[in-house]
C-alpha cells in the first residue's frame, strides 16, 4: 500500500510506473484484476473486503503521487464518509462552504441526528476562516484522535466557484488551534498540487474524476502519512463494506498512468477557453484561477503547479445558461468533471447550491481540440444575442 518511489522520480514518471508488479521475467508489465473474494491463509491479506492487490496497485501510485499511504474506497464520498466516521462524537467540522455538494450533504445528514455540529466557512478568506474554527476548536473528547480537536476541511481550487484557499496558512492555524485538516484533491490532482506537503493530514480524492479520466468508473481514494489515521481508514472500510469493485480499480490504475498527458492538454485548452471567454461580450464572468484577475490568482501561481481543467462562467441568469448549454453540440451537458470529455452544466439546478450565481455555468475542459470547443461555445453563446 506504501508509495515509496525513488527520489528522482518527478510526478509524472511516478504517475506510470507506480503500482507494477515486480520485474519478474515472464510476469505482466501490468497488475492483473485479482477477482478472488479470497486468498490462500498465511499471506498479507485473507479476505477481499480486507485487501485486494489490484487496489493495492492503485494505492501505490496515488499514494507515491501524494507522498503518504493510500486507501482506496469504492467512490470519493466513500472515502470522504471513512475521514468523517473516524471523528469521535459529537465531532465539529469547518467546512468551505462551497465544497462539494455531497460533503455538505453527508455532514447536515449526520448533524441532523446529533452526531456533529458543522459550519461553512470563506475559506478564500484565512482569517474569517481560522476565526470561525476557533470557536469550533478545542474541548474535544480525552481520548483525543484524529479530529479531537475539531476539523477543517478544505477544497481549493472550490467546486464550482473556484475561489483558492491558502491550504498551508489554514492548515498551519488549524494545528495552531489543535485542530486536524483534511484537503479534497479533486480538482487539482496531487499532479497540480499535494496538500500533505502544505501541512494538511489527510487528502481525499474522487478518483472517478481526473485520476480515472474518462468517466467510466466510480472511485475513491484518502491518503494519509499518519499511520494511526490509515489504520482508521482501512478499518472503515473493512467495517462499513464501501470496498472498491477490482475492475474499477483496475481501471482507475489505467487512468492515472495518462494523469499527466490528459491533465496538460486539459488545463491548457481551459487556460486558453477561459481567456476567450474572458473576452466575449456575454460572458458577464469568467472564474478561472490562471487569470491575472482572479483574486485567488497569485496564490495559485505560488500553490499549484498549474490552474488546472475546471473552470466557470456566468451569463445574465439561469434561462440564459440553459439556452447556451442547450445550443452546445460538442461540450456535453453532464454532471461530473476530469473526462478526456468536456462537460458542461448549469450548478445552480442542483439541490444545496443555494450559493452558486444561478446563471453559473462549470466547465470540466476535455482534451478535444481547442478551436473546436471554442467555435462551439461561441456558437451557443451566439443564441444571446
Ligand atoms: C465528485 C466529487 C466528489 C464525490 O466523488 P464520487 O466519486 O462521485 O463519490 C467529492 N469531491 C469532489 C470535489 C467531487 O468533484
Amino acid at each position: 500500500m506504501g508509495g515509496a518511489a525513488p527520489d528522482r522520480w518527478k510526478a509524472a514518471t511516478m504517475a506510470v510506473h507506480l503500482g507494477r508488479p515486480p520485474g519478474v521475467p515472464g510476469a505482466g508489465v501490468n497488475p492483473g484484476v485479482e477477482l478472488s473474494s479470497t486468498f490462500h491463509q498465511g499471506g498479507p491479506v485473507a479476505y477481499g473486503r480486507d485487501g485486494n492487490p489490484t487496489w493495492a496497485a492503485l494505492e501505490a501510485a496515488v499514494g507515491g503521487l501524494e507522498g503518504g499511504t493510500a486507501v482506496a474506497f469504492s467512490s470519493g464520498l466513500a472515502a470522504i464518509a471513512a475521514v468523517l466516521e473516524t471523528l469521535p462524537v459529537p465531532g465539529r467540522v469547518v467546512v468551505a462552504g462551497d465544497a462539494y455538494a455531497g460533503t455538505r450533504r453527508f455532514l447536515a445528514d449526520v448533524a441532523q441526528r446529533g452526531r456533529l455540529a458543522w459550519r461553512g466557512a470563506d475559506v478564500a478568506d484565512t482569517s474569517a476562516t481560522l476565526e470561525l474554527a476557533e470557536s469550533f476548536a478545542g474541548g474535544g473528547p480525552e481520548w483525543g484522535g484524529f479530529g479531537a480537536g475539531g476539523l477543517l476541511w478544505l477544497e481549493s481550487p472550490t467546486n464550482p466557484l473556484l475561489a483558492v484557499a491558502d491550504i498551508a496558512a489554514l492548515a498551519e492555524g488549524a494545528h495552531r488551534l489543535g485542530m486536524d485538516v483534511v484537503v479534497d484533491n479533486t480538482f487539482a490532482t496531487p499532479l497540480l498540487q499535494t496538500p500533505l506537503d502544505l501541512g494538511a493530514d489527510v487528502v481525499v480524492h474522487s478518483a472517478t474524476k481526473f485520476l480515472s479520466g474518462h468517466s467510466d468508473v466510480l472511485m475513491g481514494i484518502a491518503v494519509s502519512r499518519r499511520p494511526e489515521v490509515v489504520d482508521a481508514l482501512v478499518d472503515r472500510r473493512s467495517l462499513h463494506g464501501a470496498v472498491p469493485g477490482p475492475l474499477e480499480a483496475w481501471l482507475a490504475v489505467r487512468g492515472v498512468r495518462t494523469l499527466a498527458v490528459r491533465l496538460n492538454q486539459a488545463q491548457a485548452n481551459a487556460g486558453e477557453l477561459a481567456r476567450r471567454l474572458a473576452g466575449h461580450r456575454r460572458v458577464a464572468k469568467v472564474r478561472y484561477p490562471g487569470l491575472p484577475d482572479h483574486p485567488g490568482h497569485h496564490l495559485a501561481r505560488r500553490q499549484m503547479r498549474g490552474f488546472g481543467a475546471m473552470m466557470a462562467f456566468e451569463v445574465d441568469g439561469p434561462e440564459a445558461a440553459d439556452a447556451v448549454i442547450g445550443r452546445l453540440e460538442l461540450a456535453t451537458a453532464a454532471t461530473s468533471l476530469g473526462g478526456v470529455e468536456t462537460l458542461i452544466e448549469r450548478r445552480a439546478r442542483w439541490p444545496h447550491e443555494e450559493a452558486t450565481p444561478p446563471g453559473l455555468v462549470r466547465m470540466s475542459v476535455g482534451i478535444e481540440d481547442v478551436d473546436d470547443l471554442w467555435a462551439d461555445l461561441e456558437a451557443g453563446l451566439g443564441i444571446l444575442q
